[in-house]
């Protein structure tokens, strides 16, 4: 393992990816340092993990937690910064070992960009950017030599099973997906569904976001371009597949017909452990895998009608561009309008679909193409659901 203590930023400490981390970091004190966190506006839940792990720096994002954690932390341990533009300047300038990107949304982008200009290594959970700007952000990462590692569990099974591989002797990219609560909900019945339905999902515990996410197969959509970008695989060449077990986390077809796969439980804890420790393993304990109680493993074909989300997915890809920029930020507006009931869940598709076809586009876009057009989109959906 390291012969010196791994100091982590963690972007997006506060959420559930952000937590499971700090949780391995406790466990291995003599492997891992939390030097950086992060969060949005949850500034007790970012006291409280301060004072536990006495990271060098904590990024805020409102002023009023910012007040309150300068004042209240003690700042020969603890150096309280404020705001998006504050910690992109710190990153670029931190002494860190890797940069854990557990924020979700666009809010990850800027951040990303500016550890991977300065050559950091990235456990990427946000797939957020990589919807956005994939083109831009892995060819930033070869400039600067600056290693992207998965913490999606998909795409961490992905990178378990190419170990040893060429990529040239790829045939396939085989992503699992569970196919959310209501993957045998008719489509009649998809105008009668709530947001307490919607954020119970069978086999994982997650953030609000990505929780809509899974149920309308937008995740799986988003997954299906951040595999494209991180492997360079034609999307033509990535096939997804419903395992309602989620035992199975993805999978690859070689060229001499061998599939390999990467199984486990259903815990976000093991791909973190693979994304920190990658390309060696840590020891770490974790409930025990039993084939016989698990007993049967079951396989569907995902269906594009029900969940037009992946089809347009499909269809971002083909165009490339800034499509899938639009994508994403119509959808942001659209989980967020939707969980606060202000739509409903077959509302969530007509904003995305509407504000695709109403969005501005560019085929190859810089930074600032991307931002404009995340910009516009998000205006153009809004107006959508509040002033119709
Ligand atoms: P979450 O909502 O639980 O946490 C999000 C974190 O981002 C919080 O710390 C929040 O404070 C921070 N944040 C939100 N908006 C911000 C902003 N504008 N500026 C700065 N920080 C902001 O989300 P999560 O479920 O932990 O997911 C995080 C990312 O990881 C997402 O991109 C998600 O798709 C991805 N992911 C999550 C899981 C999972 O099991 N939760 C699995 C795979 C991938
Ligand atoms: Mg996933």
């Amino acid at each position: 393992m390291y012969n010196k203590k791994q100091k982590i930023a963690i972007l997006g400490s506060t959420g559930s990816i952000g937590v499971q981390s700090l949780e391995i970091i406790k466990q291995k004190p003599s492997l891992f340092s939390a030097h950086l966190l992060t969060c949005n506006k949850n500034y007790m839940l970012l006291y409280r993990q301060a004072l536990d792990f006495n990271p060098k720096y904590i990024v805020i994002n409102c002023e009023e937690g910012y007040r309150f954690l300068s004042k209240n932390l003690n700042k020969e341990k603890t150096i309280v910064l404020l705001g998006e533009d504050s910690l992109c300047k710190l990153i670029e300038e931190l002494d860190c070992d890797l940069v854990l990107t557990a924020v979700v949304g666009r809010a990850g982008l800027l951040p990303t960009i500016a550890a991977i200009k300065s050559g950091k290594k990235i456990a990427l959970a946000n797939k957020e950017t990589l919807v956005i700007a994939g083109e831009l952000i892995m060819s930033l990462a070869k400039e600067y030599n600056a290693p992207i590692i998965p913490v999606d569990s998909e795409h961490s099974a992905i990178l378990q099973c190419l170990v040893g591989e060429k990529n040239k002797n790829i045939s396939k990219l085989i992503l699992t997906a569970s196919g959310g609560p209501f993957l045998n909900c008719s489509k009649s019945d998809f105008k009668n569904i709530r947001v307490e339905d919607a954020l119970k999902h069978p086999n994982w515990s997650m953030g609000n976001k990505i929780t809509i996410d899974s149920a309308t197969l937008m995740n799986k959509g988003f997954e299906l371009i951040e595999a494209y970008w991180l492997f360079g695989v034609h999307e033509k060449k990535i096939d997804i597949v419903i395992h309602p077990q989620s035992i199975i986390h993805s999978l690859v077809e070689f060229i001499d017909g061998s599939i390999k796969a990467q199984l486990g439980l259903p815990s976000m804890t093991i791909p973190i452990l693979y994304a920190l420790s990658y390309p060696d393993r840590i020891n770490y304990p974790i409930e025990d895998f039993d084939l016989a109680k698990i007993q049967s493993l079951t396989f569907l074909n995902p269906d594009k009608t029900r969940f037009p989300h992946l089809r347009l997915a499909y269809e971002c890809l083909a165009k490339g561009g800034t499509y899938a920029c639009s994508l994403n930020a119509a959808n942001e507006i659209a989980v967020d309008a939707f969980l606060n009931k202000q739509i409903s869940f077959l509302g969530m598709i007509r904003v995305v679909e509407k504000s695709l076809e109403k969005s501005i586009f560019v085929q190859n876009p810089k930074i600032e193409d991307y931002l404009c057009v995340d910009f516009e989109t998000r205006k153009i959906a809004t107006q959508l659901i509040y002033k119709k």
